[in-house]
């Protein structure tokens, strides 16, 4: 068997800039729990993952999975299989006799080789991903098996950025932090969040956000742009409205 200490996981750098940006109707509130003793993929895995708009923890290793699982519901446990103490699969094994964890959808992150082969076909688990894996097929998978368990997929939500709009809450939220929002701000981020990387002139700000019948001096998009990004600079995000000279602004995940 490979030694599970070897393995990496190749993330490509512009792939991670582009994933929520590619990934716009995404999971909101989705909770995942990630049991993996190697530091640096577990937090790999945390930043992709909460990239992708999902809330994520961490735990190294059962013991301290057990303890999370005691204060809070995970809505899916991504588990290492090859865990220091208590293996990842006994764990599961454990996890499907205990009534109130039964039906938690788990997806197992096997080493290939040997595990591969003992881990298809198991019952404990909803399904296995074998490293080293892509952000992108770790997220396929997961919200395959969301889907399966009817969970998460909500239409609708934007995320750009990890800015994350809810149009059925009406709200804004980054870092799972609402923004206080002015009906009139609410209506620009939501162009800007549906439009990004286009260009727009005052003229068509206007038109777009406040509508054509409304007379407003275009000095007033300004005004609004500029406690928008006062709002977005709280999250280090206020890069992402660029001013365009002699022409208008720009929203874009990519500052
Ligand atoms: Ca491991």
């Amino acid at each position: 068997m490979a030694n599970p200490g070897s393995h990496t996981i190749v993330i490509c750098r512009g792939y991670l800039d582009n994933l929520s940006d590619r990934l716009r109707v995404l999971m909101a509130n989705v909770d995942i729990l990630i049991v993996e003793d190697e530091t640096p993929i577990r937090e790999m895995l945390q930043m992709v993952l909460r990239q992708a708009g999902f809330e994520v923890h961490g735990a190294a290793d059962t013991r301290q999975a057990a303890k999370h699982l005691s204060q809070r519901r995970p809505d899916l446990i991504l588990l290492d299989w090859m865990l220091p103490g208590q293996s990842g699969i006994d764990w599961a094994r454990r996890l499907r006799r205990d009534a109130d964890f039964s039906d938690l959808p788990i997806i197992l992150l096997t080493a290939r080789g040997e595990e591969e082969d003992k881990v298809t076909g198991l019952d404990c688990a909803d399904d296995y991903v074998t490293k080293p894996f892509s952000p992108r097929e770790l997220i396929a998978r997961i919200n395959a098996v969301l889907r399966r368990f009817g969970k998460g997929e909500k239409p609708g939500i934007v995320n750009v950025g990890g800015i994350v709009l809810d149009p059925e809450k009406h709200q804004v939220a980054i870092d799972q932090r609402p923004l206080n929002l002015s009906p009139t701000e609410y209506r620009l981020l939501e162009f800007f969040l549906t439009h990004p990387d286009k260009v727009y002139s005052r003229t068509q700000l206007l038109d777009r956000v406040w509508g054509r019948d409304v007379y407003i001096e275009e000095r007033t998009v300004d005004v609004h742009i500029r406690r928008l990004r006062r709002i977005l600079a709280e999250f280090g995000r206020d890069a992402m409205i660029q001013t365009v000279r002699g022409f208008g602004y720009r929203f874009t995940a990519r500052p």
